[in-house]
């Protein structure tokens, strides 16, 4: 089964207005115009709307790096996906390891998240990945299993949208100790790590809807390592931080998957 790559960019907490145009405008001029990988980039919220005008007529897609569970209300800070389809995002990264990690998000409430932005029009990059303890201990499977699980309770393999969950939902394998540290899972590892994914996915849901799905790995992906993961079977794409906030290295990357 061969799925297209799909590779997306998170800004984190980076760029200021002018900054985080200028860098739309650039991988526009680079890639926008690339047709056979999906591309997205997931700017900080208060730049979606100027990112947004930048990317229009590319084939660049624009994400969000959270959303929150209700569709308004006395929520405080929080941001829903309404909001943000309103402001032309397609895809909201859910369950990111700063999130689960620095701001204390768990299973359950990223399940939450998940089931509204797919009940809604966001489709979803869930992110898993154990922490460098659970690795060394052995627990990566368990672990990662258990975000899978928990992370798609009640999620069914048609959405709202009558779609199937393959179309609307990429998970996205990322080692918490790979990520930002330049330390990178060795293709090998997360090949395991993805097939294992895969195959949790065919018995929660069927192996048509597994093979369809899309794996991303995250994790230190740079121009130098992009395409040797990107060759592996089980790996779909990348979800890239540090190296996505230089044009010319996500440019490289996206060019490694072609
Ligand atoms: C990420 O933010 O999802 C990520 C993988 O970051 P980095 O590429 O910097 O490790």
């Amino acid at each position: 089964m061969s799925r297209k790559l799909f590779i997306a960019g998170n800004w984190k907490m980076n760029t200021l207005k002018a900054s985080a145009v200028e860098l739309a405008g650039a991988l526009v001029e680079s890639i926008g115009g690339i047709e056979d990988i999906d591309l997205a980039v997931a700017p900080p919220y208060v730049y979606l709307e100027a990112v947004s005008a930048a990317l229009k007529g590319s084939r660049i897609a624009l994400a969000a790096q959270s959303a929150f569970w209700e569709a308004g209300g006395a929520f405080t800070g929080e941001i829903s996906t309404e909001m943000l389809a309103d402001v032309g995002c397609e895809y909201v990264i859910l369950g990111h390891s700063e999130r689960r990690h620095v701001i204390g998000e768990e299973n359950e409430q990223i399940n939450l998240k998940v089931l509204k932005a797919l009940a809604g029009r966001m489709d979803v990059i869930l992110c898993v990945g154990e922490l460098l303890e659970q690795r060394q201990a052995d627990r990566t499977m368990e672990v990662v299993t258990e975000q899978v699980k928990i992370g798609l309770e009640g999620v069914s393999s048609i959405c709202a949208d009558g779609k199937s969950l393959a179309e609307r939902l990429t998970v996205a394998y990322e080692p918490v100790w790979a990520i930002g540290t330049g330390e990178t899972a060795t293709p090998e590892q997360a090949q395991e790590v993805h097939e294992m994914i895969r195959s949790l996915l065919g018995e929660m849901y069927d192996e048509q809807l597994a093979s369809q799905l899309r794996i991303q790995y995250g994790g230190s992906v740079k121009p130098a390592n992009a395409r040797d993961l990107l060759s592996r079977p089980d790996i779909d794409g990348a979800l890239v931080g540090g190296a996505s906030l230089k044009a010319g290295d996500f440019e490289a990357i996206v060019r490694a998957g072609m």
